[in-house]
């Protein structure tokens, strides 16, 4: 495959580049943009031009320096093949592929892509989007020979991006349903990808039916259609092999798999939880969970959430601590996906242990949150501190301040232990057994009879009762 006809170079080697503000010549998607999207349609062999890119709207050169624009981009596929469960996998290699192209940057996934042109590469000749599309289309075609035509969309109208966007958002809501409907029990086999070995390369995802990717665009069906036509490629099945602990979801197939990817690195992980052995996050995880010790809670920010979250630090800071490949306890990349799932954080107490979350992405898993929950889980509208977030928590009864009720009772017979302590019975004189017979006055022959066997007793002060009309034995 050659790229000298073309202006900028194109290779693995460009895939970590960074587009920084200063050398951007502008952009697509991102933060200031709403529409925009990629998606890859399977199409009949007579629906496409093999190798035709389609521009609806302006091109770059005609383009502002320095702007933010909207962007559709639709790479539609054929082949004999082909088939629509492919749609997923086949999307999600686009972030590889704009990435080899040298200065375009790409982030992301799905309706969150973002984009970046270096002015480098603009005066170079990377001036509009037939170049970036003849890359793409040669990049799918040598690497993923079952396609046998390509043609690339890319729009830029706003008018014309609107309804594609929409569309968009539920062709991802239908893929995501087909897999709510099975279960991780039902299975025999989950999936892995590697995809993302190339910037955090002891990473490993474990797909599930019931635990979607990190990066929000691989499920289950997506991973399991990918690893049966290219199954050398970054997606493989893993036997689920013996359960070790359903409820935590280690599996002994994932440990071995995750020890062999990872080169020894990882050797075990718990699929549902974010302690002890969680998940790794690369780097592209969709949203983070993560632990806030003064509540003993969890709270969940998604990418698109800017500026400091609750805890005082923002996504982008606890998302570079924490990718990378590395698995931190109480730091998690997790999709959005995942919490709609049953077993979302299921050890860790679940949606029970959520307490702040930005109110869209609230809205968005809406029918995932138990009912009764929903208003006591607080978000970015009600408190962004964690001293207020407890206030919160208690004024609403949220099921964590009972945890922290029972931790005080316990806390607080602990501190009485310590200062009084109980003092043991001499232990050179132990009652083996005694019995007393105690006669009660004004009631004829009734006697109470008490018999110690073997105890050790210290008391201060014994009262004994009799209540009326009724004999000790
Ligand atoms: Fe694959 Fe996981 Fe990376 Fe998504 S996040 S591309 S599933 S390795
Ligand atoms: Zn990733």
């Amino acid at each position: 495959m050659s790229f000298e006809d073309l202006p900028v170079e194109v290779g693995v080697i460009y895939e970590g580049e960074r587009v920084r503000k200063a050398q951007m010549y502008c952009e697509f998607g991102g933060p200031k943009v709403t529409e925009k999207f990629e998606l890859c349609r399977a199409k009949k062999m007579d629906e496409i031009e093999d190798m035709k890119v389609i521009i609806e709207g302006p091109d770059i050169s005609e383009l502002e320096e320095g702007k933010s624009y909207p962007l559709g981009v639709i790479a539609e596929v054929a082949g004999e093949q082909i088939e629509e469960e492919l749609e997923g996998v086949f999307e999600r290699r686009l972030h590889e592929f704009n990435n080899y192209v040298q200065g375009w940057m790409h982030l992301n996934q799905r309706y969150d892509i973002w984009m970046r042109l270096s002015k480098d590469s603009f005066n170079k000749g990377l001036n509009t989007f037939q170049v970036v599309g003849t890359i793409l289309m040669r990049l799918y075609k040598a690497e993923l020979p079952i396609i046998e035509k390509i043609q690339m969309r890319f729009i830029t109208d706003p008018d014309a991006i609107k309804p594609l966007y929409e569309e968009a958002l539920q062709i991802y809501e239908a893929r995501d349903a087909r897999a709510r409907a099975l279960s991780d029990d039902d299975v025999e086999e989950f999936y892995g990808c590697v995809l993302c070995q190339s910037f955090a390369p002891s990473h490993c995802c474990v797909i599930t039916p019931q635990r979607m990717a990190l990066c929000g665009a691989i499920s289950w069906f997506d991973a399991r259609a990918s690893a049966r036509i290219d199954p050398k490629g970054p997606n493989f099945k893993i036997d689920k092999g013996e359960v070790l602990d359903a409820f935590k979801g280690e599996y002994i197939g994932a440990n071995e798999a995750l020890k062999e990817k990872s080169l020894g690195e990882v050797t075990r992980v718990f699929l549902h939880t974010m302690f002890e052995y969680p998940h790794t996050s690369c780097g592209c995880f969709e949203a983070i969970a993560f632990y806030i010790p003064e509540v003993d809670g969890i709270a969940l920010a998604h990418r698109d959430f800017r500026g400091p979250t609750v805890n005082g630090l923002a996504f982008s800071t606890m998302a570079t601590s924490v990718g990378g490949g590395l698995q931190t306890e109480g730091f998690l990349g997790l999709s959005i996906e995942y919490m709609r799932s049953p077993k979302f954080l299921q050890a860790d107490g679940g949606w029970e242990r959520i307490v702040w979350m930005p109110a869209d992405v609230k809205e968005r898993v809406k029918d995932g949150i138990p009912e009764e929950l929903f208003d006591k889980i607080a978000t970015d509208a009600d408190t962004m501190s964690v001293d207020d977030l407890k206030a919160f928590l208690k004024e609403k009864q949220h099921p964590i301040a009972e945890r922290w009720a029972e931790e005080e009772v316990e806390e607080a017979i602990e501190a009485a232990a310590e200062e009084a302590p109980m003092m043991p019975y001499p232990t050179s004189q132990p009652i083996q057994m005694s019995t007393m017979n105690i006669p009660l006055t004004g009631a004829g022959q009734d006697m109470i009879t008490l018999t110690l066997k073997g105890v050790k007793i210290y008391a201060e002060k014994a009262i004994i009762k009799r209540t009326k009309g009724k004999k000790g034995k």
